[in-house]
């Protein structure tokens, strides 16, 4: 008996022995291929293999929770951050908030934060519109921007520097003569609608998917590799949050915490309190008054440089903060950025600091969510449409309804996937959404209110078009149409190659595309330059002049630049932007079309998926007929060689720089560190490759070199603007 007992001890011993060995082997291996990845940015281990491991650990660890130490790698929350973003602590962790649906939870909430401060009487409420964007964190040190970060899990983020540099909403430099060691700033940084309708637009020409709504599109826009592109996108930033720190406590501290004392009465007008928020405020003494309020907060952020929302609003009680929330309910559809709710703050930072975090959230603060705008209608029709890349698009065709100030008729039912999991069909009583969307979605069914007879839709097996067998690959939801010379192909690639960002044909819009290919005179986008002006006189309605017109805004389309050639060329993912890139990298057709997949990828900001379509395309032999035929046709397929430093993401790439003298406000090693996150080269003499000389009082010698060489001279002033400019 004894033995028998021993003996599954003994094993079960050696087992967690090897287990608890591995475990802590592929801790190791983890923790050094996340920092190789992230801190050096010198990976050394493939994905997969990264993935495999991971997950061999985290198995260990579920049957094992005693394995589990804080510092595994499994326990970081959240994603693993995109590839090429360093992943930076922050120093405070960036909360949530709490959300309140409506006056109720309010009312909840002031009576849960006051059971925390029962000695707090009246109170001011800062209420802010909650703007539908992204968090980032700030930081500067001695008043210049030197970290941009997301948010992320709110402990860890992404450092987008770069990305947030062409932000130009954003201070480079504080507006402050002394200024501390270190100051955070947070904010929103968010689209306009009109950056988001623009961003859709172009990737709708791109044939890529396009973002649901502005939140997701900035998001997409931090992140993105190639700084050059966010600079493009014009993101904006609405700062709420000021944290400054000292140099002894080495990070932010907030303004008000400086340390731990507690007072007792300093709640209600937050005045009281002064002499503790004075302490950490001696630290910004040139900003006019002490901090002692949210409302203070955007004030000095504002006099910082930030913008500040404008609609921020002190509400004198819970009532005010009521109407406010009312009223934006309705007019926030006028405005020109989404908002999804409103950020109540008590005013007081004293009070703040008091009441301090739960888990997760401010105690001092919650969020009022509007809801999400849906309304039923009916279905009548579900019909599909083909796309400029052949993807067959389901679409649901409703009884038009009002949503967000807007008429809605149609919406995208995306794919086959999609349908199935709602399993709509014509006839059916849906709700439709509307809210950070700015695509109307169907977001349910009603199916108790589904007439009689009515079918499961299923997506055509031919083109509604062509009549080609339609594909469906099947590791992608998508449908598509394959056949290069599907009508509804082509016409939409018409319309893209003739479109404002490509060739720019004025006059040739879809009521001429559809007829020249129904009559069958264009059969290619080449075809359009053999056009003559009898060939349009055919065309039903085509007068003379018009026809004359027509043949030469199509001539006059030879000139467009090599980029727009190929954006309009309409290969997959290849939008304005990127062909922009490309065609810097590849100054010539051949020089493209013979390059290799990693070729491609090798230009900064493409990435392998964009490299696969485009190398794709040049080997299908009808493209490179049309290539051919519009090469004779004599369309500009390559660019007048520009500067050498191309597929670099920023202006001064490559740019090699001397300081000399001493700058009016700029310290040398600022203006150093600038200029190089900038993407320039700093180096101490001048030579014939220093491209710019920046130029202080008492330079010497290095100035009369640079003039007798010729070499452009900066001020500070010229030098902050040429940063600047390298933004946009
Ligand atoms: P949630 O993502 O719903 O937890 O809400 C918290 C987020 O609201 C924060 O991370 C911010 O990104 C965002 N937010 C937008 N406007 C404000 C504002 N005025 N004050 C604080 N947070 C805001
Ligand atoms: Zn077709």
């Amino acid at each position: 008996m004894d033995s028998a007992e021993q003996l599954p001890l003994s094993e079960q011993e050696q087992l967690s022995a090897d287990v608890t060995q591995r475990a802590k082997e592929l801790q190791r291996l983890l923790q050094r291929a996340s920092y190789e990845y992230y801190v050096l940015d010198a990976p050394t281990m493939e994905d997969a293999v990264y993935d495999k491991l991971y997950h061999e650990l985290v198995d260990l660890e579920t049957r094992y929770p005693e394995l589990i130490t804080p510092d595994s790698p499994t326990q970081r929350v959240g994603e693993r951050p995109a590839r090429q973003f360093k992943s930076v602590r922050h120093n405070i962790p960036l909360y949530s908030l709490e959300n309140a649906f409506g006056n109720e939870d309010l009312a909840r909430w002031e009576e849960r934060w006051r059971r925390n401060a029962a000695d707090a009487k009246e109170v001011e409420y800062v209420c802010e519109l909650k703007i539908d964007g992204n968090s980032l964190a700030l930081t500067y040190e001695h008043g210049v921007l030197v970290r941009g970060a997301t948010r992320g899990d709110g402990i860890e983020g992404e450092d987008i520097t770069q990305n947030v540099r062409t932000i130009r909403s954003i201070p480079l430099r504080l507006n402050i003569e002394n200024p501390p060691p270190i100051i955070e700033v947070r904010g929103e940084a968010f689209l306009p609608l009109e950056s988001f309708n623009q961003i859709n637009q172009e990737r709708e020409n791109a044939g890529e998917a396009l973002f649901a709504n502005p939140r997701n599109a900035a998001a997409g826009t931090l992140r993105q590799l190639d700084s050059r592109i966010v600079a493009k996108r014009k993101l904006d930033f609405f700062a709420y949050t000021l944290h400054v720190g000292s140099q002894e406590a080495g990070f932010a501290l907030r303004l008000s915490s400086k340390g731990g004392r507690r007072q007792k009465a300093e709640g209600e007008e937050g005045g009281e309190d002064g002499g503790e928020i004075q302490n950490s405020q001696s630290s910004i003494s040139n900003l006019q008054s002490p901090i002692l309020t949210q409302w203070q907060v955007l004030q000095t952020l504002k006099q910082l440089g930030f913008r500040v929302n404008p609609e921020g609003a002190v509400c004198a009680d819970l009532a005010a903060v009521m109407a406010y929330c009312d009223r934006w309910s309705t007019e926030r559809t006028q405005l020109p950025y989404m908002t999804d709710g409103v950020v109540v703050k008590l005013n007081s930072l004293a009070l703040q600091e008091r009441l301090g975090f739960t888990q997760k959230f401010p105690r001092w603060a919650i969020a009022l969510k509007y809801p999400a705008e849906e309304a039923p209608t009916v279905v009548e029709r579900i019909s599909v449409n083909v796309g400029r890349t052949g993807a067959v698009t389901p679409l649901a065709e409703m009884k038009p309804v009002q949503l967000a100030g807007t008429t809605v008729s149609r919406a995208t039912l995306h794919n086959r996937d999609r349908i199935a999991e709602l399993d709509i069909r014509e006839g059916d009583t849906v709700i439709v959404r509307k809210a950070g969307e700015i695509i109307p979605e169907v977001v349910r069914v009603l199916y108790e209110l589904r007439p009689e007879g009515t079918h499961p839709f299923e997506m055509p097996t031919h083109c509604p078009e062509c009549g080609q067998l339609l594909e469906k690959p099947e590791d992608e939801a998508v449908t598509r149409c394959i056949n290069i010379s599907c009508p509804a192909i082509l016409r939409k690639s018409l319309e893209h190659w003739a479109s404002r960002d490509a060739m720019d044909i004025a006059g040739l819009g879809e009521k001429w595309v559809v007829q020249l290919v129904d009559n069958g005179l264009v059969k290619s986008v080449a075809d359009l330059y053999d056009l003559t002006a009898e060939q349009l006189l055919t065309l039903e309605r085509m007068g003379k002049k018009s026809a004359e017109k027509l043949v030469q805004a199509i001539a006059d389309s030879r000139q467009k630049p090599w980029s727009r050639v190929l954006y309009g060329l309409g290969i997959r993912h290849v939008g304005s932007v990127n062909a922009q890139v490309l065609t810097d990298a590849f100054p010539t057709v051949e020089a493209l079309s013979q390059a290799s997949v990693e070729d491609i990828a090798a230009v900064y900001g493409i990435g392998t998926v964009i490299a696969q379509s485009i190398y794709d395309w040049f080997q299908i032999p009808t493209n490179q007929e049309l290539i051919s035929r519009l090469q004779t046709a004599q369309l500009q397929l390559h660019s007048e060689l520009r500067t050498q430093n191309s597929g670099l993401h920023t202006a001064l790439s490559g740019k090699t720089f001397v300081i000399t003298g001493t700058l009016p406000t700029l310290k040398r090693d600022e203006a150093k560190t600038l200029i190089q996150q900038a993407g320039g080269k700093v180096t101490d003499s001048v030579s014939k490759k220093t491209d710019y000389v920046v130029v202080g009082e008492d330079a010497g010698s290095k100035l009369q070199k640079a003039q007798d060489l010729g070499i452009t001279l900066l001020t500070e002033e010229t030098l902050l603007e040429l940063l600047n400019l390298s933004n946009e």
